[in-house]
């Protein structure tokens, strides 16, 4: 199967377009970036590469690139209305994983933890429910904020 890069590059050569090498930044953090990145997070990851690159080039890419159908926008619940995008084809997006959310930065880790596959398990057993999904967020200040902040007295 075509990358999600090839793939996004073949649909831009179609409408006439070019493969910029800040469109190409733009997929190439969104491939790389785990955890549902905003914009801003994008615009953060590309910036590193591309000082000259606008938070409206981040935001023009982004809507192109849903309005054809390579990321979804996706809004968790317990946080109103920041957006966030996935890439269609993740492959990530096909196992399930858990979250962790930084509430001083709010960034979203994103982990695998076999005891949380097991209570669904043992739930399941002990109640003869079907479990169809598990959806499973921590809360806190990740261990890059926490080096940050002061140890409180
Ligand atoms: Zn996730
Ligand atoms: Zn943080």
């Amino acid at each position: 199967m075509e990358s999600f890069i090839d793939q996004v590059t073949s649909k831009v050569r179609a409408e006439g377009g070019r493969m910029t090498a800040q469109r190409r930044l733009i997929l190439d953090a969104l491939e790389d970036l785990r955890g549902h990145p905003t914009a801003e997070e994008i615009f953060d990851h590309v910036r590193n590469a591309d000082p000259d690159i606008n938070l409206s080039t981040v935001y023009r890419t982004l809507r192109w690139l849903e309005e054809n159908g390579f990321v979804s926008p996706r809004w968790f619940e317990d946080e109103k209305r920041r957006e966030r995008f996935d890439p269609v084809d993740r492959p990530h997006a096909i196992t399930e994983h858990f979250h962790f959310r930084c509430r001083v930065c709010n960034r979203i880790i994103e982990f695998d933890e076999p005891l949380i596959h097991e209570l669904r398990r043992k739930y399941a057993a002990d109640t003869g429910a079907e479990i169809e999904s598990v959806s499973f967020t921590l809360y806190g200040v990740c261990a890059l904020c926490k080096k940050d902040t002061p140890e409180q007295p």
